[in-house]
């Protein structure tokens, strides 16, 4: 029996090792595998950090490459739109360089004309002045002995060179009160002011008057004074004048208006009716003559009843009005020296006619 146990026992201690030894076995196996599974868990662990920091650097690299790529994309655009605006500024100035051109073509050839519209009137102006200094030669010149007629004119160059703005009454007992003396015009392209181109042909024609037998008085004989036209017509009362021719220019707004006329006391001048027959009549032979002699435009003779220099008037009067000094041609004529000869003779012409001489 003991040996059986002893079997027994043996085999069960020989069990329990093979237990244990199956145990330590599996314990081993099991700590293994799980050594092995740790360090696989390690090895996909380290593989996956570096994915992940491959996979980072990666990103990083596209990234990079994405903004490297942006900025070669802004730094073409940049160029390019400088390109653009530099073609179109050279497009701009092209366009301006070929402007001007074009204006300096336009220019100079308006220059040409208007050299060959100057030379033209030069030459016309020759042909006139030779034609004019024809004329004039063929002006007998009157010459009587000083005196010798008996008549006294009055010459009333008009305006003075700095206007008055007092106020008189524009006829004798009259309530209505005007300037006492005008500004005047001026010459369009002369630039002579009005007070001195009628001082210059009054100054004349006294000579010629002179020449011509008549006493004459004027009313002035410089620029610098201050004479109201009441004032220049009590001149011609006090002067015993037996006319009075008051020289005038005409002055409006257009350039176009030309040529002479003549103002005079008609029939309805409520001051001096009874002066309106002799003065139209001494009018009509001053602006006739005066036509006649420069080939002036006749503008005729013109009633006028408010003029203070006429209506204070004693005797007959008539103002001249030489020219439009507004007009370019009349007014380059009224400067010229020949012209201004034929000017007056045409004036004395027609007061010798008015006188019947
Ligand atoms: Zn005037």
């Amino acid at each position: 029996m003991k040996e059986l146990e002893n079997g027994k026992k043996k085999l069960l201690i020989t069990g329990m090792i093979l237990i244990i030894i199956a145990i330590c076995t599996a314990g081993i196996f099991a700590y293994g595998s799980h050594k092995n599974n740790q360090k696989a868990a390690a090895k996909v662990q380290e593989e996956s950090v570096q994915r992940a920091s491959q996979e980072q650097s990666l990103a990083a690299q596209k990234e990079q490459e994405q903004e490297a790529r942006s900025i070669a994309e802004a730094e073409l655009q940049k160029a390019l739109s400088e390109a653009q605006s530099r073609d179109e500024s050279i497009a701009a100035s092209e366009a301006e360089s070929r402007e001007q051109a074009q204006k300096e073509a336009e220019e100079a050839s308006i220059a040409q004309e208007k050299a060959e519209q100057e030379a033209r009137e030069e030459q016309e102006r020759q042909a006139q002045g030779a034609g004019l200094a024809e004329r004039l030669a063929g002006y007998e010149t009157v010459s009587r002995p000083a005196g010798s007629t008996g008549d006294i004119i009055c010459i009333d160059p008009g305006h003075q060179s700095r206007g008055n703005n007092g106020k008189e009454p524009e006829g004798p007992g009259s309530q209505t009160m005007k300037t006492k003396v005008a500004g005047g015009t001026g010459g369009v392209v002369s630039g002579v002011p009005e007070y001195q181109l009628t001082l210059t042909i009054g100054m004349m024609l006294k000579t010629e008057l002179q020449n011509r037998g008549y006493t004459v008085v004027m009313t002035r004989e410089s620029n610098d004074v201050d004479i109201s036209n009441k004032e220049r017509a009590d001149i011609a009362t006090a002067a015993g004048a037996t006319a009075t021719i008051r020289i005038h220019a005409d002055g409006v707004d257009s350039a176009s208006a030309s040529g002479a006329s003549v103002l005079v006391p008609d029939s309805s001048n409520p001051y001096i009716p009874e002066l309106a027959g002799s003065s139209s009549q001494l009018g009509s032979c001053i602006i006739n003559s005066y036509c006649a002699a420069t080939g002036m435009k006749n503008r005729g003779v013109v009633g006028s009843d408010n003029m203070t220099g006429i209506n204070w008037s004693t005797n007959p009067v008539a103002l001249l009005e030489l020219g439009f000094m507004t007009n370019p041609t009349d007014d380059a004529n009224m400067q010229d020296d020949t012209y201004q000869q034929l000017m007056v003779h045409g004036i004395a012409d027609g007061i010798d006619a008015y006188f019947g001489r």
